[in-house]
């Protein structure tokens, strides 16, 4: 059933649609016509309910024509299409009304039931098609307005990360400095640069001289955050053996390892050259290496294998240690973060040295992952394009 609002004064035009509609209209297909007689009873009842679906009307209405008709319909009903009946010295006026967006127009007497029918039908059809365009349209307005503010909101938040980095960096070379002089002329005294130190007086310089390690230790953690942070940070790559940085640490390490009982197996080639920048690769290798020992007993092994192809470097490093619960795993890598276990509280750690893979190995083009058993150990696994 089509709903048609009919505005017409002259009464014998107004029968004369409807009759031309009922005569077409079957059981498949029918016309419901409300007739008024001016414009504002059309808006009245058009603010009252509005289950229409076309609006059909005379040109020329006591109370309003043409342009202003259009004008007043559409203010009331946007989405509903409008389509003017004109007598024959009048098309100019619906011209006017169609530049406007009204849907056509068609000259009375001339028209017959079928034309009427399919007309009202097209200019249906026609406006809800505009409407689904135009919503269409909004939606496409409203995401472009979404990401010009998201990117605006982006801007924001990289340069608020940058005068972040920047703080952090210029608060920690400030802190350094001081630090770095503490820890030299107190290292003199305890040298006894300054003359004789009693028992009591060197324990003290002593106890100072600690803290301020571990102060500086933080100062250096920043800095190095700050440092791999920053959007300009870039990697001094060379070709470089990865073999030989792995056994760097273990050599490093060596005296640790040995404290605790702990044996470590190094498997692979004896070289896998890969484009690197050894000194942040070293840091990956160290706390990783550093990590099995740490969070591993006493007297367990260690083991460290290599996979190189032509393509992928891949280094595992598998401990017997503690393990690590499926929840930590997946924040780990996180900045800070430091997992509570039966060793962590004897083990110290800043929770920076995962982060610090993380970021270094995606500098890389790299990865970093993890496979864990609570209480059976990990397998931290690093992986490099070659
Ligand atoms: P840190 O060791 O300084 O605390 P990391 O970022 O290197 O910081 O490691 C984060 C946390 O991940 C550690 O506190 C520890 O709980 C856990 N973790 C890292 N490596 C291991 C490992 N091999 N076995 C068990 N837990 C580990």
């Amino acid at each position: 059933m089509v709903k048609v609002l009919l505005i017409e004064d002259n009464p014998g035009d107004a029968r004369l649609v409807a009759e031309q509609l009922k005569d077409v209209d079957s059981l498949l297909y029918s016309h419901a016509i409300h007739h008024v007689e001016r414009v504002r009873d059309a808006v009245r009842l058009l603010s009252e309910s509005h289950d229409f679906d076309i609006i059909l009307s005379d040109i020329s209405l006591p109370d309003s024509s043409g342009t202003e008709t259009f004008a007043t319909l559409t203010a009331a009903a946007a989405d509903l299409p409008v389509l003017f009946m004109t007598g024959s010295n009048d098309e100019e006026l619906a011209m006017a009304a169609i530049k406007q967006g009204a849907q056509d127009y068609l000259i009375k007497g001339r028209m017959s039931g079928d034309a009427l029918a399919h007309a009202i039908q097209y200019a249906i059809e026609r406006k809800k098609s505009q409407n689904e365009m135009n919503k269409a349209l909004l939606e496409v307005q409203e995401s472009k307005e979404r990401v010009r503010s998201l990117a605006a909101q982006k801007k924001q938040l990289l340069t608020l990360n940058k005068a972040k980095d920047e703080f952090i960096s210029l608060a920690s070379h400030q802190l350094r400095t001081p630090a770095t002089a503490v820890k030299q002329y107190v290292g003199m005294i305890l040298q006894g640069y300054a003359g004789e130190v009693d028992h009591n007086q060197l324990k003290l310089l002593q106890t100072a001289y600690d803290s301020n390690e571990r102060q500086l230790n933080i100062i250096n953690d920043l800095l190095k955050t700050a440092q791999i942070d920053s959007s300009i940070y870039q990697l001094k790559v060379a070709d470089c053996d990865i073999v030989q940085i792995v056994q760097n640490v273990l050599h490093d390490n060596e005296p640790t390892f040995r404290m605790r009982q702990q044996t470590v197996r190094l498997d692979g080639p004896s070289e896998c050259v890969v484009r690197i920048d050894a000194a942040e690769m070293g840091l990956v290798v160290a706390n990783v290496i550093e990590n099995a020992s740490k969070y591993t007993p006493v007297g367990k092994n260690i083991h460290i294998t290599i996979h190189c192809s032509p393509k992928k470097l891949r280094l595992s490093v598998r401990d017997e240690g503690v393990g690590i619960g499926p929840e930590d795993q997946k924040r780990i890598f996180d900045k800070f973060t430091r997992v509570d276990n039966v060793l962590s509280d004897t083990v110290s750690g800043s929770g920076l040295g995962l982060y610090w893979a993380r970021r270094i190995m995606r500098l890389h083009h790299g990865t970093i992952a993890v496979s864990s058993e609570l209480e059976k150990g990990s397998t931290f696994t690093l992986c490099l394009p070659r």
